[in-house]
């Protein structure tokens, strides 16, 4: 298949482009697509047959549901109830609109019970569907010209670090897909925040930039899905939080504990491999960039800038991979605001590896 792609401004967005994309989501085509968060694989949330293709384009197993995109609040009724009678958290009706005006456009995915207009195929077959409104306006303007609801899973082939950068997308997705929308580089980096409304409390199912004391203003006590830590046997209630995800194809370890020891550490396990003829990769923070003597060094931002980590993480194990880099040690952030979504993406890179100084 030929993949068409736009380039797109998002200060002076060209419709016509838009229209073509949307017209191919309306066909039920696939279109990806830039969001604050990540590149989006698009299509008709609606059609069954959409969202069949999108699992096929990445790879991804059918039990795996999609997130719906939508771009304006009016849009929430259709897939999802908001009665009352249908949940047991109190109020949801009006929960779920302070929701929406503090945090959407933005990167929230509310997890609500669905409606008979959403299919199977794009919740995975659960009762339930994530619904999001993403800020950027190529993406808002691509939803609309679809006609309102785009089932959107992350632009990558399924096992992959998600796509922050076009040239991800154009790597993962030519030649799959009808379309791709080239917004150059996205602002956040990694995916938006889940939580999940249908249970008997509001629980996190993925960290995000929306964190848990922001949601607590509306909610009260929000918990996080003890799946999340890796250290109890439940399978996460995300279902895509259980596969193997945003891994790098070198072996990537994180070492934590006091700098010096970290430096040391790593720097003799990169000697050790060098005399082996293994490249070592590491990734740190800008301060720590000449102490280390690996073969290659990435930095993702300061020590107190956990925002920058996030923007800069699936392209810098992206470029590992380039690299043909065998082994990768990274130093722990501070799981802090955003810094809880690094750590979390980061342990699942590293396939839950951490050593401890
Ligand atoms: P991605 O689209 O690649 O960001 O992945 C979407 C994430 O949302 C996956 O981790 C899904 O498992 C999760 N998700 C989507 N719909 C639901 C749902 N109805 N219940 C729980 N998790 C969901
Ligand atoms: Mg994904």
């Amino acid at each position: 298949m030929d993949t068409l792609v736009g380039r797109i401004d998002r200060e002076d967005i060209d419709d016509n482009i838009l229209k073509k994309g949307g017209d191919i989501i309306r066909a039920g085509g696939l279109v990806a697509f830039p969001t604050e968060t990540v590149y989006g694989l698009g299509g008709d949330a609606l059609n069954p047959a959409s969202s069949r293709k999108i699992y096929e384009a990445k790879g991804r197993p059918s039990d795996n549901p999609l997130i719906v995109h939508i771009a304006d609040i009016g849009a929430l009724a259709r897939i999802a109830s908001m009665k009352d009678e249908d949940y047991s958290i109190p109020g949801i009706y009006d929960k779920v609109v302070r929701l929406a005006d503090s945090f959407w456009p933005g990167p929230l995915t509310i997890i609500l019970k669905k409606t008979d207009a959403v299919p199977y195929e794009t919740t995975g077959g659960l009762d339930t569907v994530a619904v999001r409104m993403p800020s950027d306006p190529i993406a808002l303007g691509l939803i609309s010209a679809s006609g309102g609801y785009i089932a959107a899973p992350s632009a990558n082939i399924s096992g992959r670090p998600s796509p922050t950068r076009i040239n991800h997308v154009i790597e993962d997705m030519d030649g799959r897909i009808d379309m791709i929308l080239d917004g150059g580089d996205v602002d956040i980096g990694v995916e938006s925040t889940i939580v999940d409304l249908t249970e008997d409390r509001p629980v996190i199912l993925r960290p995000g930039a929306v964190t848990a004391d922001d949601l607590g203003t509306i909610l009260g006590k929000v918990y996080t899905d003890p799946a999340l830590a890796g250290d109890t046997d439940k399978a996460p209630k995300a279902p895509g939080m259980k596969y193997r995800h945003y891994a790098p194809k070198a072996d990537l370890t994180i070492v934590k504990g006091d700098s010096d020891k970290v430096m040391a550490y790593i720097n003799e396990q990169a000697a050790i491999n060098k005399s082996n003829l293994l490249k070592t990769g590491v990734i740190c923070v800008n301060e720590h960039l000449l102490d280390y003597t690996a073969t290659s060094v990435k930095c993702v931002g300061r020590s107190d800038d956990r925002a920058l980590t996030a923007h800069k993480l699936y392209a810098i194990l992206r470029e590992f991979d380039d690299e043909d880099m065998d082994i990768i040690y990274s130093e722990a952030f501070d799981p802090d605001g955003i810094g809880q979504a690094v750590m979390n993406r980061l342990t699942k890179a590293a396939g839950h590896k951490i050593i401890e100084l």
